[in-house]
């Protein structure tokens, strides 16, 4: 059975306890949209609140660390998170891989550390311009999720979603086209069916992210494998980030 369309904000470090009313709000209007499953990564000071007030949308973390417990000032393990009401977290965004250095093995090793926690993982891929450009693109993005997806994973259906995300697409208001989407996303789906076989790897999500609107959700959201999207800034206020999910909800009626 195909899966609901899997429509994810990633608030990324925004957010004080002003934005629970935008959190209720997306909640309020989820509960009317459920073909559609709707997720918020809040920031971690917020996710109990948000997960708290949430009668609809799942919760979850923006990261996590590999470990579940010890000397590691400032980090949260997987088994905190879970323990706060997340569902879900996404690893490998490139703000990580770039910001804070984070290797293929290092996300590989937080994914298994949130699988073993009963989370769901998001896990991010994508290429810069400059690799782009180069047409090395496809071949980059299957190495980073290769090395970075754990080989054993009890019912990856349910506990691993893709975001395929470009990194000049991220914030830059330049989402890349739904023919370079449909490409990247097939290569993906070879990918998953190769790693987690034909009945399971056909059917894991795999979301777009990369300067997706209300506006152009519709279009991009209808690209070949487009199973739904991992949204940054448009996320950030229930208007936006439900109008995207709304296009979502009337692509699948068609
Ligand atoms: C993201 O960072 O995950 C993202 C997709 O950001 P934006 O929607 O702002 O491009």
């Amino acid at each position: 059975m195909p899966q609901r369309p899997y429509i994810v904000g990633n608030w990324k470090m925004n957010g004080t306890r002003a934005m629970l009313s935008e959190a209720r709000a997306i909640d309020r209007a989820a509960q009317r949209h459920m073909k559609v499953e709707v997720a918020v990564a809040p920031p971690y000071t917020l996710l109990h609140a948000v997960h708290r007030e949430a009668a609809q949308i799942a919760v979850g973390a923006q990261d996590c660390h590999p470990g579940e417990e010890g000397a590691h000032t400032g980090d949260i393990s997987a088994t905190m998170l879970a323990d706060a009401g997340a569902k879900f977290v996404i690893l490998g965004h490139s703000e990580r891989r770039m910001g804070h250095g984070e290797s293929n093995e290092l996300v590989r090793t937080k994914a298994e550390a949130a699988l073993d926690a009963g989370m769901r993982v998001i896990m991010c891929c994508g290429e810069t311009e400059e690799t782009r450009n180069s047409g090395k693109a496809t071949g980059f993005v299957l190495d980073q999720l290769r090395a970075s997806l754990p080989e054993q994973v009890e019912n990856p259906l349910e506990s691993i979603a893709i975001a395929y995300e470009p990194v000049w697409a991220i914030g830059t208001g330049k989402a890349a086209t739904v023919q370079d989407i449909g490409e990247m996303h097939g290569a993906i789906r070879t990918l998953l069916i190769d790693l987690y076989g034909e009945e399971q790897g056909i059917e894991i999500r795999i979301l777009y992210g990369g300067s997706v609107n209300p506006e152009n959700a519709r279009e991009l959201l209808g690209a070949d494998e487009v199973g739904g999207a991992l949204i940054g800034g448009a996320s950030l206020t229930a208007d936006s980030f439900m109008g995207i999910a709304l296009a979502a909800g009337e692509i699948e009626d068609n």
